[in-house]
């Protein structure tokens, strides 16, 4: 493995309903949440995604979209999905609905979020879909499997993060003594402090699948990922970017809400318990082009499947 620097910036697309699903608006699955279920999967796409091809573009840089697939029956997502494979960026798999459960879920019902999505974004994008990111970034033997059995040949799910998993694990506890149970299960205390730089991960059957840990700062170990960057602000990423700027491995994860702004984007009041949604567009967009800019300075930016290609040879 070579000695360069190393960065990846991608954009895991979850649908507002998903949201609801976080924070128990709504218990069934699907878009059954209350508002136009046509806009609660299209506007993380014409908003958001469409704000991070210009990023993208601005900052000259290729990066990863995680699409969950079932999103594709709405036609002003495949529209969307055909812009960024046209700006030659990669679309890796966030599975077909995105269960909060999947690394619970049988092998069979493994078999079909995960194969079955992997075949249809295949199908709308023309090209080889190599990667795959866990919903709610949770892993289990069962679900390593089935990722590597279904062709991946990486998964960027592992987020090696106490804050944000002990916070994780607090908010779901939080929400079910107030009666309201979360769709988001925790993840298991090991992996808090696991590998933070890529590394190959061994299947129960004997598969090599290459993992790609989701952004750490070095040392700290605190979140580089885009919730984070809104959360904390100028003077987080102040403090970041020297972290950052030695960081042999920097996997900047984000999710499309990260650049929807709550008013002009007309999101529901409700989901102003995320974070994101109390920052004005105004004020994120120079945060992530500044780290974005900042990391195509002193690494070099590629795809995760770009990243995984070459660790492969
Ligand atoms: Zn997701």
């Amino acid at each position: 493995m070579s000695e360069r620097l190393r960065a990846a910036v991608n954009v895991d697309v979850d649908g507002l309903y998903l949201y609801d699903r976080i924070h128990g608006h709504a218990g069934g699955s699907g878009n059954s949440t209350g508002f136009d279920p046509a806009t609660a999967v299209a506007t993380a796409w014409t908003r958001g995604v469409v704000r991070f091809l210009d990023l993208f573009e601005r900052c000259g840089v290729k990066g990863t979209f995680f699409v969950v697939a079932q999103d594709l029956a709405n036609p002003d997502v495949v529209a969307v999905l055909n812009e960024c494979v046209r700006a030659g960026h990669e679309i890796g798999n966030h599975s077909m609905t995105h269960p909060y459960d999947l690394s619970r879920l049988s092998a069979v019902e493994i078999a079909s979020e995960v194969g079955d999505a992997r075949k249809a974004l295949q199908d709308a994008t023309g090209q080889a879909v190599v990667g795959f990111r866990a919903p709610g970034y949770v892993l289990s033997p069962a679900l390593l499997e089935g990722v590597a059995e279904a062709g991946h040949v990486y998964d960027s799910s592992r987020f090696p993060c106490p804050p944000y998993q002990g916070a994780k694990a607090a908010v779901i506890g939080l929400y079910r003594a107030l009666g309201r149970p979360s769709g988001s299960i925790p993840e298991s205390p090991a992996v808090w402090l696991g590998e933070r730089r890529p590394y190959v991960e061994r299947t129960p059957s004997g598969r090599a699948l290459l993992e790609l840990p989701i952004g750490v700062l070095p040392g700290v170990r605190m979140p580089f990922i885009g919730t984070s960057l809104i959360a904390l602000g100028e003077i987080g990423w102040q403090l970041s970017r020297p972290l950052l700027a030695r960081s042999r491995w920097v996997n900047f994860e984000c999710h499309a809400i990260d650049l929807t702004d709550h008013e002009a984007d007309q999101i529901p009041t409700r989901l102003r318990t995320q974070p994101d949604q109390r920052v004005p567009l105004s004020q994120k967009w120079p945060l992530f082009v500044r780290a974005v800019e900042s990391l195509a300075r002193t690494h070099e930016v590629q795809t995760l499947g770009q990243w995984a290609e070459q660790d492969a040879q």
